[in-house]
């Protein structure tokens, strides 16, 4: 028999927004790093079955994992801290939930019975928490939203069930809850920390440890009163205070000596992580000694959330690279021929990102033309790549008409078109039509990608013949152009079973259009290596 997985299950008290998937991923990082096999793993309350039919706006980015699922941020955030893959079984929703139980119940599964909340919905919860811990010595479980909700009730349900089952050293509950700093008391109040336990302890819920978000430091005295109002130990009321770089947390806990009571409660022997190469790469975060801006041209400019991969990949790229990264955060709706170059004029390079839809393009491809004539180092990603190709098809080749179907279906000069089929990351076919692109489907995760020996995709990649990245797109550039493009100096550097998925520029300090999105690969240890290349080029150019 393999060997009891041990459980820490993560709650939010309060309010949304507290950082909760932080400090799961925080408690996850210095356990993989004390040489614990470890997961994580996030339980949606919501009724989508995944959030990749959400607006960014409603819900920040959609995370694509390797195999293809999209899914809550919260798992990018995972991957980042914890450096690992992980899958469409780390993340699951009520709707996911439900979909399953419907399934197994028109199948005849439960053979006759009435399926109810419980014990079949909060059963199907268990088993997926169960699942997703196989082979893994600790699962961190983040339930998402907070106490109260009243969506969330099977989730907690699932978790006091799971306690009751495993054991005493298998599970134990940490609860994460707000501090207010009250300013014309000059105080930080404990009371709705208070009664957020209160209201976990109604439904059979008791914390062992309380993770305080705050926005200063929390006295000695305060942390008594909590740990002797809430019913825990005093060493395991833990502060996590406001701080410049989310990548601190996990220090922060460490020095607060989180580890014992954790290792105390579930077995665990003496903790001791390796954080060294962390927290140098910290430092460089917070006091780097170089120095670099990019403009970051996007759509949702006022809601950085729905980069946030994106971002946190360039944190990373600059902590290596021992260089703080200014992002001037250029709205696409908003360039125009008249002043993209005021805009444009001190930047060091010119980042495109991904998107979907018309709005904005043609701000974007006129920051593209502005850096390929003035030699100013430009990442397109996804729809930044596209735009690239379609930007060097009317202004170069002189196709005054090249468009991508996805904004003008009647366009002769098709650069970025639609494929009737493709192999998806599961190597299933998958069928689209012209005729309902938007219900079509996507290219969703990982794929292998040949690079060109002795191209700027080559040198990024350390000589690599094979790189493996992420998807998430409908349409693909046109294979029919590839000729043309290179012979005016636009060279195909990476491909994949014939698609193109980078383009570059041979005379250029630095320009590559990438298919694929090399954020969702990024993490604070190992920064991506298209996006280290481009804000070291960026950085180059500034000097
Ligand atoms: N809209 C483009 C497509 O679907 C690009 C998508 C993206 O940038 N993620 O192909």
């Amino acid at each position: 028999m393999s060997k009891q997985t041990k459980y820490i299950f993560v709650t939010g008290g309060v309010l949304s927004s507290l950082g909760k998937g932080i400090a799961a991923a925080s408690i996850a990082t210095l356990l993989k790093h004390s040489g614990l096999k470890v997961s994580i793993l996030k339980a949606d309350p919501y009724i989508n079955v995944d959030p990749g039919t959400m607006s960014p706006l409603e819900h920040g980015e959609v995370f694509v994992t390797d195999d293809g699922a999209e899914t809550d941020l919260d798992l990018g955030h995972y991957e980042r801290f914890l450096d690992e893959n992980l899958s469409q079984d780390n993340n699951f929703t009520t709707g996911r939930v439900y979909s399953s139980v419907i399934e197994k119940e028109r199948r005849g599964d439960y053979l006759g019975k009435t399926i109810q909340v419980i014990p079949h919905i909060v059963g199907e919860i268990v088993e997926r928490i169960k699942k997703a811990g196989e082979g893994k010595e600790i699962l961190i479980v983040e339930i998402g939203g907070t106490v109260g909700d009243i969506e969330g009730l099977p989730f907690l349900e699932a978790i006091r069930a799971l306690k009751s089952e495993v054991g005493r050293k298998n599970a134990m509950n940490i609860h994460l809850t707000l501090v207010p700093y009250i300013k014309v008391a000059g105080e930080l109040k404990t009371k709705p920390t208070q009664h957020s336990v209160g209201e976990l302890r109604r439904i059979g819920i008791t914390p062992d440890m309380i993770v305080c978000r705050a926005e200063m430091a929390l006295s000695r005295e305060l942390k008594d009163k909590i740990a002797f109002s809430c019913g825990v130990e005093r060493n395991c009321v833990i502060e996590s205070q406001d701080c410049q770089s989310i990548y601190q947390i996990p220090l922060s806990f460490l020095k607060q000596d989180i580890l014992t009571p954790i290792s105390e409660f579930l077995g665990l022997g003496e903790l001791k992580p390796n954080m060294q190469n962390w927290d140098s790469l910290v430092k460089r975060i917070i006091a780097p000694t170089n120095e670099t801006t990019i403009a970051f041209v996007g759509k949702y400019v006022d809601l950085k959330e729905s980069y946030k991969s994106l971002t946190e990949s360039i944190i990373h790229a600059g902590a290596t690279l021992d260089a703080k990264v200014n992002l001037k955060w250029i709205d696409s709706e908003k360039i125009e021929d008249e002043n993209v170059n005021e805009l444009l004029k001190d930047v060091d390079g010119v980042l495109v990102a991904g998107g979907f839809g018309e709005r904005g393009v043609n701000g974007k491809i006129l920051a593209i033309k502005f850096a390929r004539e003035n030699n100013i180092p430009y990442l397109g990603i996804c729809l930044g790549m596209q735009l690239a190709l379609i930007e060097f098809a009317r202004n170069v080749l002189k196709l005054e008409d090249a468009n991508s179907v996805e904004f003008n279906k009647e366009c002769k000069n098709s650069i970025i078109y639609l494929i009737d089929s493709f192999i998806d990351a599961h190597g299933k076919e998958q069928i689209r039509t012209h005729k309902s692109p938007l219900g079509g489907t996507m290219r969703l995760g990982s794929y292998s990608c040949d690079v060109k020996a002795g191209s700027l995709l080559a040198k990024i990649y350390g000589n690599q013949k094979h790189i493996i990245e992420r998807h998430r797109h409908r349409f693909e550039a046109n294979p029919q152009y590839k000729t043309a493009f290179e012979k005016a100096g636009l060279q195909i550097s990476g491909t994949s079973n014939g698609l193109i998925e980078v383009a570059e520029l041979k005379e250029h300090k630095f320009f590559i259009g990438v298919q694929f999105h090399p954020e969702f690969t990024s993490r604070l240890t190992r920064p991506n290596p298209t996006i280290l290349g481009f804000v070291g080029a960026s950085l180059d150019n500034a000097k």
